[in-house]
C-alpha cells in the first residue's frame, strides 16, 4: 500500500494545536476529584445551550442516550410509530427500538442526502408519534416542511443533530428548530470530547426535566426514584474538554468551510457529484461526500495514491441484517440505496495543510478529468 500523504482524519494535530489549555482543563478536574457530571459539565451545558439558542441542555454519555431519552421524554413507546430515514447512522434507528416503537423508514432527497419532506406525508399513520430528521453530513433536513407536516399531525419533531453542530436552517441554529435535538460528541465529530459523549438541547422545560432525571436513575432527589431510569451521565473530563473545544468550533467550522470552497473550485471540472448547499444551509461540513459512479474503483485509486477515504454509508440501515425483519427489501427506499452505492467522503478537517488540500484535488482531477 502507499505511503498514507493525506489521511482521513488526524485528531493529534488538533490536540497539538490546543494542547496548552485542553492540558489546563483535565489538570482541573483531576484538582477537583468532580469525575461524573459537576461543575465543569454544568458550565458546559450553559454554553452549549447559549451556542444552539435554546433555554436547556442535557449532558450525557453519548448521541445514542441522547436519542433514547429524547424519544422517552417525548412520550414514544411500545404500539407508536416514528419516522426517520434509513440513510443514516445506525443509531437514529436502533434508539426508535430502544424506545420500543415501530421506526417507520422513509426515502431521502439526492441532493442533500436528507428527509425528503414530500415522503413523510404518506408515511404517517394513526399510530406516529414522532419524526427525527437527521441533518446528514452538516448539512440541516429541510426544517419548515417537516414541521409543518409535524404541526398539522400534531407530532414531536426529535433532530438527529449529531453531525451537525452549528450548522443553520434559515438563519436559525439546528438545536434549536424541532422540540428535541440529540448531539453527539464522538471523537470524530466536528464537537468531539477525549471520548464518549453527547447531549440533548431543548427549550422545553418539562421534557429537560424528564431527560435530567432519566439520565441519573430516575432520581429527583438522591436515592429517590420517580422515573425507570438509566446511567447516562457525562464524566467531568468531557464537559472540561468541550468547554475548551466549543471556543474554538465557530473558526474550526469556517476553516472547513473554506477547505470546501476551495475542493468544490479545483474539483468543479472533475466528473463527480460536489456536495450541494442548499439557499436556506449553513452546512457545516462534517463530511465533505461527493457522489461518483465506480466508487468504490476510485476510492481505490486514491488509496493508492496515499489518499484515505471514507464510506458513509455503505449499506443503508433497511439493508443491514439486523435490521431485515423492519420490513423493507431492496429497492423499496430507491434514493438511500443509490446514494449507499455512489457516496464517497474525501478527508476533511481543519488541520488540513495546503499541500494535502492540492494534493486531494489534483489527484482526483487527474483521475476523472471529463475531457
Ligand atoms: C454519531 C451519530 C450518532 C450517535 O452518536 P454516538 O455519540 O456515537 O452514540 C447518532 N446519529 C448520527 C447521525 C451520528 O452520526
Amino acid at each position: 500500500m502507499a505511503n498514507i500523504k493525506v489521511p482521513y482524519l488526524d485528531l493529534k494535530a488538533q490536540y497539538h494545536s490546543i494542547k496548552a489549555e485542553i492540558d489546563e482543563a483535565i489538570a482541573r478536574v483531576l484538582d477537583s476529584c468532580q469525575f461524573v457530571l459537576g461543575p465543569e459539565v454544568a458550565q458546559f451545558e450553559k454554553e452549549f445551550a447559549a451556542y444552539c439558542g435554546t433555554s436547556e441542555c442535557i449532558a450525557l454519555n453519548s448521541g445514542t442516550s441522547a436519542l433514547h431519552l429524547a424519544l422517552l421524554a417525548a412520550g414514544v413507546g411500545p404500539g407508536d410509530e416514528v419516522i426517520t430515514v434509513p440513510f443514516t447512522f445506525v443509531a437514529s434507528v436502533a434508539t426508535i427500538l430502544y424506545a420500543g416503537a415501530k421506526p417507520v423508514l422513509v426515502d431521502i432527497e439526492p441532493r442533500t442526502f436528507n428527509m425528503n419532506p414530500a415522503a413523510l406525508d404518506a408515511a404517517i399513520s394513526p399510530r406516529t408519534k414522532a419524526i427525527v430528521p437527521v441533518h446528514l453530513y452538516g448539512h440541516p433536513a429541510d426544517m419548515d416542511s417537516i414541521r409543518e407536516v409535524a404541526r398539522k399531525h400534531k407530532l414531536v419533531v426529535i433532530e438527529d443533530a449529531a453531525q451537525a453542530h452549528g450548522a443553520k436552517y434559515e438563519g436559525r441554529s439546528v438545536g434549536s428548530i424541532g422540540d428535541i435535538a440529540c448531539f453527539s460528541f464522538y471523537p470524530a465529530k466536528n464537537l468531539g470530547a477525549y471520548g464518549e459523549g453527547g447531549a440533548v438541547t431543548t427549550s422545553n422545560s418539562e421534557y429537560a426535566r424528564a431527560i435530567r432525571m432519566l439520565r441519573d436513575w430516575g432520581q429527583d432527589r438522591k436515592y429517590h426514584h420517580c422515573l425507570h431510569g438509566y446511567n447516562y451521565r457525562m464524566e467531568g473530563f468531557q464537559g472540561a474538554i468541550l468547554r475548551v473545544k466549543l471556543r474554538h468550533l465557530e473558526s474550526w467550522t469556517e476553516t472547513r468551510r473554506a477547505i470546501v470552497k476551495t475542493y468544490n473550485e479545483h474539483l468543479a471540472g472533475a466528473d463527480i457529484v460536489r456536495p450541494a448547499e442548499m439557499p436556506w444551509a449553513r452546512h457545516v461540513y462534517h463530511l465533505y461526500t461527493l457522489r461518483a459512479d465506480n466508487r468504490n474503483a476510485l476510492q481505490a485509486a486514491l488509496l493508492n495514491a496515499g489518499i484515505q477515504t471514507g464510506i458513509h454509508y455503505s449499506t443503508p440501515v433497511h439493508l443491514q441484517p439486523a435490521y431485515a425483519n423492519l420490513g423493507y427489501g431492496p429497492n423499496s427506499l430507491p434514493e438511500s440505496e443509490k446514494a449507499a452505492r455512489e457516496v464517497l467522503s474525501l478527508p476533511l478537517y481543519p488541520e488540513l495543510t495546503e499541500s494535502q488540500i492540492q494534493t486531494v484535488t489534483d489527484t482526483l482531477t487527474a483521475l476523472r478529468c471529463v475531457s
